[in-house]
């Protein structure tokens, strides 16, 4: 197949779906259901997030890497594994490229990632400080062979000096090799909308994916802004602390939410492809794709025969 870099120039409009690794076997097993019906829509790609500081599960069937091989060689999905670098020596981190790249993996989305919660940060215990030189290492070793991906964030990481040295920061991501960006998740198209006019006025040409978000649930929402050091705008607030204990009512908020930020985003001429971060869950995700019309099984592909002849990233 045609590399994943190459597939996002060519289409028009698509979408990809991130995953986390299951912390069970049963819940291995359940996720390759979900694969399963989440590639019958059509992603261009799908992906697996890395646990903080490396894949302890190791070869067991609930680790990044065999998520990912499962995921590319038997549901016959394009793949890109997360890799982070805190804490990972060269030797180590070497033996994960040459394995994903054993399994087929062309795809790699290079994170520093953080230390586990709780723990000192500590530079001596890693070879790599920073993504960039995870991106540097892995073109050293393997020139082209892999698609890197590289983290961007809207508002700003949360540890950086300024908004602006991110940005800088970023611009080197890519021209140290990395491909293209996926976004921190954010909650208003004019969040997303500046940062990616700021890129370009630095300097940065490569696409600019935003990572959407669909609102689930009131604890996760809690849970994923405290892990992503973000706040929730208050006008969000304003409509989720009532309905907070209403999971339905939080439901249908999220997906109308999600469904107004995805419109503007792709209204703004900005936006052809959107990132979902599903939390391994598939009906909000489902329901927002079908209402935007990007979700592609053969169902939606009879009714709008019109997408047979602009959609080139079936498998
Ligand atoms: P970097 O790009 O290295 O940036 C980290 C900080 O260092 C920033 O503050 C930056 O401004 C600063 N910096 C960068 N370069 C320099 C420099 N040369 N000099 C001085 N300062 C510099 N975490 C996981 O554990 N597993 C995952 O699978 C995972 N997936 C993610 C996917 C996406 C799309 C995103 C947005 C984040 C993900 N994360 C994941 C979280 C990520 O690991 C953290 O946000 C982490 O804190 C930063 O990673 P980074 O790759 O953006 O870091």
């Amino acid at each position: 197949t045609e590399k994943i870099s190459k597939r996002i120039a060519d289409n028009d409009r698509w979408f990809s779906l991130e995953f986390f690794p299951p912390r069970t076997p049963s819940g291995a097993a359940n996720l390759i259901g979900c694969f399963d019906r989440m590639a019958a829509g059509r992603p261009l790609f799908c992906d697996i997030t890395w646990h903080p500081a490396g894949d302890p599960a190791g070869d067991k069937e609930t680790s990044s890497m065999m998520i990912a091989n499962t995921m590319l060689n038997y549901c016959g999905i394009d793949t890109m594994l997360h890799i982070t670098c805190y804490g990972a020596k060269k030797a180590a981190m070497l033996e994960y490229l040459y394995k994903a790249k054993d399994c087929g993996i062309r795809s790699l989305l290079a994170l520093r990632g953080d230390p586990h919660v709780g723990e000192e940060w500590n530079p001596a215990k890693s070879d790599f400080r920073y993504a960039l030189d995870l991106v540097k290492f892995i073109r050293q070793h393997f020139g082209d062979y892999f698609v890197i991906c590289v983290a961007g964030y809207p508002q700003g990481h949360p540890d950086s000096t300024s908004y602006e040295d991110d940005l800088d920061y970023l611009k080197e991501k890519i021209d140290c090799g990395a491909d293209f960006i996926i976004t921190q998740l954010f909650f208003q198209a004019e969040t997303f909308i500046k940062f990616e006019s700021d890129c370009r006025s630095i300097g940065i040409k490569c696409p600019i994916i935003p990572g959407i978000l669909p609102i689930q649930g009131y604890a996760s929402l809690r849970n994923i802004v405290r892990l992503a050091k973000l706040d929730i705008p208050k006008e969000i607030l304003a409509c989720i602390e009532p309905i907070k204990d209403n999971d339905e009512a939080i439901r249908n908020f999220g997906v109308q939410a999600c469904l107004d930020l995805c419109c503007a985003l792709l209204d703004s001429g900005k936006v052809n492809g959107l990132h979902f971060y599903t939390l391994n869950r598939e009906f909000a995700t489902i329901e927002i794709l079908k209402k935007l019309g990007l979700w592609l099984d053969e169902q939606s592909l009879r009714a709008l025969p019109w997408k047979k002849t602009s959609f080139s990233h079936a498998r």
